[in-house]
């Protein structure tokens, strides 16, 4: 029998590696099917990103738009941008039995905890200031203004830590990684989960 899928959320500064973190953990092989959700933004592709895999992208009327028909599951304005996470692709997704994972920041993961408690929220902290700065540098998307307004806003990210269920450093990545596929395992070996996959065997089993 299916479960619903779950639902995770990846938060961190820009450049600590959540979405490196997502791609490596989705190429694994896994025992459920796994997706993650791709946002709606106002800001523009960087180059090599496309329309609909990496962001739907939108301008501001037509965002606004989606705000007053209630199609965001959450929304946030991140960086003078809007992001926002459609409700009806994740409705489905979960539906389906797909775990779903949210690459938002504080302020959309603050939001989905109130709708859904049962959320796994994790926060990617990088080591060091310094290693961050460094690597918004080294993935060469970004202008140099936009590196230093990151920048700026990484500590307010940061500054959220506390609030989620697990912390992330993003040092050594396969550590990382490893550590991420361990939280996604233990959320699937949970008793309501465990209890509704093998039902069938704990009826056999309290027979007679
Ligand atoms: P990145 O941090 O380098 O991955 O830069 P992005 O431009 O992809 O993301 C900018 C910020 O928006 C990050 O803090 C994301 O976590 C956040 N973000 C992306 N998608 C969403 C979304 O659907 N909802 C919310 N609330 N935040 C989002
Ligand atoms: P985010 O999605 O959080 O903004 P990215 O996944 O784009 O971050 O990672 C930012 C940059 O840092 C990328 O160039 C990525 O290859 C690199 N990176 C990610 N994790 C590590 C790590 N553990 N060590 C060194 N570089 C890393
Ligand atoms: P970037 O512009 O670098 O792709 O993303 C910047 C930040 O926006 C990241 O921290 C990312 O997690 C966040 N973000 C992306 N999509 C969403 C979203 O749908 N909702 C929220 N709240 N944040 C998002």
């Amino acid at each position: 029998m299916t479960t619903p899928g779950n639902l995770f959320i990846l938060s961190a500064p820009s450049g600590a590696g959540k979405s490196s973190l997502i791609k490596a953990l989705l190429s694994q092989e896994s025992a459920r099917p796994m997706q993650v959700s791709v946002s709606h933004t106002t800001r523009a592709p960087r180059p090599g990103e496309n329309n609909a895999e990496h962001y739907h992208f939108i301008n501001v009327e037509q965002f606004q738009k989606q705000i007053k028909q209630n199609e965001f599951y959450e929304y946030a304005e991140v960086f003078g941008n809007y992001y926002g996470t459609s409700a009806s692709a994740i409705d489905k997704q979960l539906a389906q039995g797909i775990d779903v994972f949210l690459d938002i920041d504080w302020q959309g993961a603050k939001q989905v905890r109130i709708k859904q408690p049962s959320v796994t929220t994790i926060f990617i902290s990088p080591p060091s200031k310094a290693e961050l700065e460094d690597r918004l540098k080294k993935r060469g998307q970004d202008s140099e203004a936009t590196i230093k307004s990151r920048m700026a806003q990484a500590k307010a990210e940061c500054s959220h830590y506390t609030e989620f269920d697990y912390i992330i450093v993003n040092n050594d990545f396969s550590q990382a990684l490893s550590e991420l596929t361990t939280i996604v395992n233990n959320q699937r070996l949970r008793c309501q989960q465990q209890a509704i996959t093998h039902q069938v065997m704990f009826d056999e089993l309290l027979k007679g």
